[in-house]
């Protein structure tokens, strides 16, 4: 199954188009995509029934974020061994964790402002929504909370994530439209193997991210386990999974996201997010 946030209300994505969920239902499901969440069990029951009706066609600008307002936003640090690398740091064990603060969350097609002065860098995610509340979750039931799975930027403004004794990635990686989502969620039953996917990005057409999420340190289940050894996982929470090498910070010499560049960013058996940058 797949849905998304079709102006502002919960669709259900057919081969056709869109069916919209709160017409479909009679009611029954309310029209906000994030609401969903908090009944996911009962929806993803309810919801193969609703493919009868033919989906209508729709531009994917009219698209926002499958999980618009999550009241966790979390992302992961140096998850990919040639990324960590990249970076400067040895490869860690324990998974970093930051949040990307939820008033950044956007949808799939979006003009990104440029933070005057910053270092502005890609990163493509493959992004885990919560469809059930998780608490000391052992990682073998880690996917049975997980309501699906969508494509991410980490966007990254590297001076402030870098500055301080004690770096700020939280603030770096959450100025507006910095978490760009989408296109839509793909339910773990309709890829061959959720934990094996090609994702990747380019920016102007030059491919500059290119791996698979099987390469994860810290995979998608196992996030679930440890993040919810400590917190309480929501449902409608996402999970920035982390990225892997080929940011522009990596580089040599580093390249820096500039006015008129677009970032295309793909998850294979999900779907592409595009993003233009425009000056602060
Ligand atoms: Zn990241």
């Amino acid at each position: 199954m797949r849905i998304g946030n079709l102006d502002g209300r919960l669709v259900i994505v057919t081969g056709a188009g869109a069916v919209d969920v709160e017409s479909a239902s009679g009611g029954r499901f309310e029209p906000d995509p994030q609401a969903v969440y908090d009944r996911w069990a009962e929806f993803a029951a309810w919801a193969p029934g609703a493919g009868d009706v033919p989906g209508q066609p729709f531009e994917q600008a009219r698209l926002g974020g499958p999980a618009p307002a999550p009241r966790q936003s979390f992302g992961v640090g140096l998850n990919y061994r040639d990324h960590a690398q990249e970076s400067g740091f040895t490869v860690p064990d324990q998974p970093s964790i930051f949040t990307k603060f939820p008033s950044c969350i956007t949808g799939p097609r979006t003009d990104v402002v440029l933070p005057p002065g910053g270092h502005t860098d890609w990163e493509v995610e493959l992004v885990a929504v919560i469809g059930t509340a998780a608490r000391n979750i052992a990682a073998a039931d880690g996917w049975s909370h997980v309501a699906g799975l969508t494509v991410g930027q980490d966007i990254s403004e590297r001076i402030t994530q870098l500055s301080g004794q004690a770096p700020q990635f939280s603030l770096g990686k959450s100025f507006p439209g910095f978490g760009p989502t989408g296109p839509w969620l793909v339910t773990a039953d309709e890829l061959a193997d959720p934990d094996d996917l090609e994702l990747g990005c380019s920016v102007n057409g030059d491919q500059m991210q290119k791996a698979r999420t099987s390469y994860l340190i810290i995979s998608v289940p196992e996030l679930i386990a440890r993040l919810s050894a400590v917190v309480t996982l929501l449902p409608g929470d996402v999970i920035f999974t982390g990225t892997p090498a080929g940011v522009g910070m990596g580089r040599d010499p580093q390249r820096w996201l500039a006015p008129g560049d677009e970032v295309v960013s793909y998850v294979e058996g999900i779907g592409e997010l595009r993003q233009r940058f425009v000056a602060g």
